[in-house]
Order: C-alpha cells, then sequence, then structure tokens
C-alpha cells in the first residue's frame, strides 16, 4: 500500500510552494490508490504558532486535499522519540557529546583556519565517562565511510559520501529531539513508503537514511521536487505567492484552478493545460516530474481561474459566488439569484471577487453614470428609441431574456438602427458603464423595476440634454 505524507512546518501558513509539495503527496497517493498522511512538525515551540496550524488546516480543507490519517503532530510523540533516544544510546548507535560551546567555537575556528568544511569531529564518540556540569546533546554515530545513494524519482541518482557527514546532534541538552530525527521516526512509525518534499531537503536524506538502517527500516522511496521561482527568477516573495494561500481564496480563486496551475509547475502531460482534479489524479505520475526549477506566472494563474470558472455549471458557480458578493459589500437577497449571476459574467470573470463586484448594479442602486460613456452614449438622437424601449419593456408579461431580447430587437428595427445602436445606451443607463453581459441578459438580472426606473433617469437625462442643447 502507498503512502504518502505531507509534513509542514507550522512556523508559517501554507503557501504556493508548500500547496503544490502536499498536492503532488496527495495526487501520488490518490493514483495509486494509497493513502496520504498530514503531519504536523510543530517541535519548533518558538517559531510554531497556533493560527499558522490553522492556516494550513484550512487551506487544505478549501484545496480539498483530504487526508486519511491525521493531523499528526510531533509535540504529542516525545516519549516515543525518547524511547528510540534511549535505545540507542543502550545500543552504542547514538552517544552524549559533552563538548561545551566554547570547544565547539574553538574547533569551527580551527577547521576554517585551516580551509576545512566545518564540522563536529566525533570527539565524544568513543568517550564514555560523563563531565561534570555540562549537560550533553545526544549524537548519532553516523557510518564514518561507504556512500549513501538516494535513488530519487525526480533528481534520478545522488550520491553523498559518508566521511562528508558529521554525527548529527539528535536530542539537544534539554532532552528535546532535533528535526532530522523527528522526521524518520515519523516516516518509520508512520510507514511511509514514498517522501515527496522540497528539494531543500535533499541534504538532509542522506543523514535520514543513515538513521533509518539504524532503526533497521528499508528507506523508503524519496522525490524531492525542484523550488518554485519567482516571476523574477528569485525566491518566492511576499509579492509573488509566497503569501497564505487563503489569500487567493479570499481574491475568489477556486480551488481547483489553483491545483490546476501548481500541478503543472514541474508536471506535464502532452501540452494540456487545463486539468479537472479527476484528471489529474488519472493522469498524475511522481517519475514525470521534471526537476527543473519552474517560475511563479500570476497572470497564467488567473487564466487558468478563468478556464475554470468558465467551465463551472452555473448552480455550482452561483453558490460559491454568494460569500463574495458579500464580501463586495453586496446583500445577495437584493437581487437576483446568484446562479444567473454566474450564467450571466462567466466569460468575463477572471475571480470570483471579480464576478462580484461587476455585478455591483445587479444589487444597489447608483447615482452617478459614468460620465465618458453618458456623453458618448446618451444623446438626444437616441431619446426616441430608449423612450420607445421603455414602453415596451413596461408592457412584458414575462421578465426573461427571450422576451427582453425581442422587445429590443422590435424596436431597433422600428428605428431602423442596429442593436448596438440602441443596446450600448441603454446598457449606459442601466448599469451606469460601458461593459456588461448582452443587453437582454444584463437587463433580466437587473429586474424589472430597477431596469424601468434607470431606463427613466436616462431619458431625463437625454431630455436635460436635448433642452440644454437647442
Ligand atoms: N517540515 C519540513 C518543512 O516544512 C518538511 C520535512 C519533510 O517533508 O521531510 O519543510
Amino acid at each position: 500500500m502507498i503512502r504518502t505524507r505531507f509534513a509542514p512546518s507550522p512556523t508559517g501558513v501554507l503557501h504556493l510552494g508548500s500547496v503544490r509539495t502536499a498536492l503532488f503527496s496527495w495526487l501520488y497517493a490518490r493514483r495509486h490508490g494509497g493513502q496520504f498522511i498530514l503531519r504536523i512538525e510543530d517541535t519548533d515551540r518558538e517559531r510554531s504558532t497556533p493560527e499558522n496550524v490553522k492556516a494550513i488546516l484550512d487551506g487544505m480543507q478549501w484545496l480539498g486535499l483530504d487526508v486519511d490519517e491525521g493531523p499528526f503532530f510531533q509535540t504529542q510523540r516525545f516519549d516515543r522519540y525518547r524511547e528510540v533516544i534511549d535505545q540507542w544510546l543502550a545500543e552504542g548507535k547514538a552517544y552524549h557529546c559533552y563538548c561545551t560551546k566554547e570547544e565547539l567555537d574553538e574547533l569551527r575556528e580551527a577547521q576554517m583556519k585551516a580551509g576545512e568544511k566545518v564540522r563536529y569531529d566525533g570527539r565524544w564518540r568513543d568517550r564514555k565517562a560523563p563531565r561534570k556540569g555540562v549537560d550533553p546533546v545526544v549524537r548519532f554515530k553516523n557510518p564514518l565511510d561507504g556512500e549513501v545513494v538516494v535513488n530519487d524519482a525526480v533528481r534520478g541518482r545522488v550520491v553523498f559520501d559518508n566521511a562528508q557527514l558529521d554525527d548529527l546532534i539528535i536530542a539537544r541538552s534539554d532532552g528535546t529531539p532535533t528535526y532530522n530525527f523527528t522526521v524518520i521516526i515519523d516516516d518509520y512509525d508512520m510507514r511511509i513508503t514514498h517522501v515527496v518534499r522540497g528539494d531543500d531537503h535533499l541534504n538532509n536524506t542522506p543523514r535520514q537514511m543513515n538513521m533509518l538502517e539504524a532503526l533497521g527500516a528499508e528507506p523508503p522511496t524519496y522525490a524531492h521536487l525542484p523550488m518554485i521561482l519567482g516571476p523574477d527568477g528569485a525566491k518566492l516573495s511576499k509579492r509573488h505567492g509566497a503569501v497564505d494561500i487563503r489569500e487567493y481564496e479570499r481574491q475568489g480563486y477556486l480551488p481547483e484552478a489553483m491545483l490546476n496551475y501548481l500541478v503543472r509547475l514541474g508536471w506535464s502531460h502532452g501540452d494540456q493545460e487545463i486539468f479537472s482534479v479527476d484528471e489529474m489524479i488519472e493522469l498524475f505520475d511522481i517519475d514525470d516530474v521534471n526537476h527543473s526549477a519552474s517560475s511563479f506566472n500570476p497572470e497564467k494563474l488567473t487564466w487558468i481561474n478563468q478556464q475554470h470558472i468558465i467551465a463551472t455549471p452555473a448552480g455550482k458557480l452561483g453558490e460559491m459566488l454568494v460569500p463574495y458578493l458579500e464580501q463586495a459589500g453586496l446583500d445577495p437577497s437584493a437581487g437576483p439569484n446568484p446562479e444567473h449571476i454566474a450564467e450571466g459574467f462567466h466569460e468575463r470573470a477572471d475571480t470570483l471577487l471579480h464576478m462580484a463586484s461587476s455585478a455591483r448594479y445587479c444589487y444597489e442602486d447608483f447615482e452617478v453614470i459614468d460620465e465618458k460613456s453618458a456623453k458618448k452614449h446618451l444623446r438626444p438622437v437616441v431619446l426616441g428609441p430608449l423612450k420607445a424601449v421603455r414602453d415596451r419593456l413596461t408592457k412584458l408579461e414575462h421578465w426573461g431574456p427571450v422576451a427582453i431580447n425581442e422587445a429590443v430587437q422590435s424596436v431597433a428595427e422600428d428605428f431602423d438602427i442596429n442593436m448596438g445602436k440602441l443596446g450600448q445606451p441603454m446598457r449606459v443607463a442601466v448599469t451606469g458603464g460601458p461593459v456588461s453581459p448582452p443587453i437582454d441578459t444584463t437587463l433580466w438580472l437587473v429586474g424589472r423595476e430597477r431596469t424601468l426606473a434607470r431606463l427613466a433617469r436616462g431619458i431625463e437625462l437625454v431630455e436635460a440634454r436635448a433642452a440644454s442643447a437647442s
């Protein structure tokens, strides 16, 4: 059974880079009918916060990255870590190191002076006698020679020399376990078969594999994902992508679109750009992940979001739109069913927040008409057609797009003008600006009462203009 995990540290929020890691790990499990486990690596108690834990859990829930087990919290597993440390001490796989800070500083200085790599020299490896007045750390006895070969599913074969690795501290002098150690205990206990993570962890892997071997465990398969860079080629910054994933939710990105965008950072399937979540699960494989870094492109994310908005059925989109209408300060009950807004606007909005704010005139009256549009379109020549269309619409029995279209069309015919010549002045009067869905849809969404009142106001404006011109 394939078991993958996502193991974020709640020292920060869930951002694009970590979501991509979670996604690839989740997809791999889903694709192979395996299990996906969530583990919160919160042993850094100073920098881990409950708010960040919440940001991670909320973000994953919003994205639909469901877990089969967890969240497990490392801070609740200290007894288990202690147990292994004691066992390794007893078996001689780990040892107490009583070096003082001064001694380590001296060692570092001497190594730097000699142009050597700074590393612990193993001086307590075989010493037994404790030293008074020093709280020891515990170090893992790393093999002194030989190689560690990582057959990485993304990077291929990567070889490390044991001679380059020093004896890692696995417990600090206060007894708390350290990062690489807790990771391997958990990967072992949680029976993880595939570790998918960022390639900033590649250098930890040989140490982790040595420790797994000390546990008598087979190492999992590793897949180290390349970095995501900012559009400027530098590390992802706050300005680009390194923000809480919930910020994208707030802006009206669809969770499927986020996943679709992220799956393409490092993975491809021919030249296909748009994937449903089911398609991703069906097609994804870790062996197809590219090992070069990819860069974050906000425009492409927005384009993908728009494609998903277009593809989402109006009923569902309408439901999703409700909180965004509220966020835009609108009362969803003061206008059309949001499902109808979704139908009318889905081709022209790249985010749900954008859709909600573009539909403002359907829920709320406005004071002023855009001046430039009024000047251009509400001119005396349209007075006759505007009045005629208002009269025709007043008499409509059923307020629907088809009937509205017929009414507008017949007035345009009567006056021998094309639909646009009539539609644009109507649009400006009814929406306050020059852009909206097709005029029949627009009027339908704005509703009978508001449409007629706004047309009347537009007509007054044109009359006043005609009067002042004559
Ligand atoms: N907690 C680590 C991080 O957030 C991940 C460790 C791992 O995946 O092995 O970067």
